[in-house]
């Protein structure tokens, strides 16, 4: 075999493993990897903000939306209702706002402090919660809300 060949035949190597790994799934690159991507749509009225895919928020983080709920009313000291698939909160909240709010329930309550990983369930034991993480198995105790 030729230099020539063996060069040849190595860049070809290279490429396919390339494409292997372009094409690999995220779930086999890590766990602490996985996105999840909010895109809360709000509306002002009047003196109320409202959350229009409020429920499709809560579903992608796997919680309750009541949970969620309180969080917000919690933290932003505004009084809330969940109607359907929209959240009505008293007062304004700007998106950046909501956001933010977003952001920390996520950190508190979604991802595993451990490894990242957004694959999580809270549970309950006798009075306590904890955040129990499905990769790594780390058991958390969070507040309640
Ligand atoms: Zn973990």
């Amino acid at each position: 075999m030729s230099w020539e060949e063996l060069i040849r035949m190595k860049r070809g190597y290279l490429k396919l493993l390339d494409e292997v790994l372009a094409s690999l799934p995220k779930s086999a690159r890590g766990a602490g990897d996985r996105v999840i991507v909010l895109n809360p749509e709000i509306l002002h009225e009047s003196r109320r903000t409202i959350v229009t895919n409020f429920r499709g928020l809560a579903e992608k983080l796997n919680r309750d939306s009541s949970h969620l709920a309180k969080f917000i009313a919690k933290e932003s000291g505004r009084p809330s209702s969940i109607e359907g698939e929209r959240l009505i909160i008293q007062g304004r909240l700007s998106l950046e706002e909501l956001r933010r709010l977003l952001e920390l329930y996520v950190r508190e309550f979604v991802k595993c402090s451990i490894c990242g990983g957004l694959d999580t369930k809270i549970t309950s034991e006798r009075r306590l919660r904890f955040l129990v993480c499905e990769i790594c198995g780390a058991k958390n105790p969070v507040r309640k809300l």
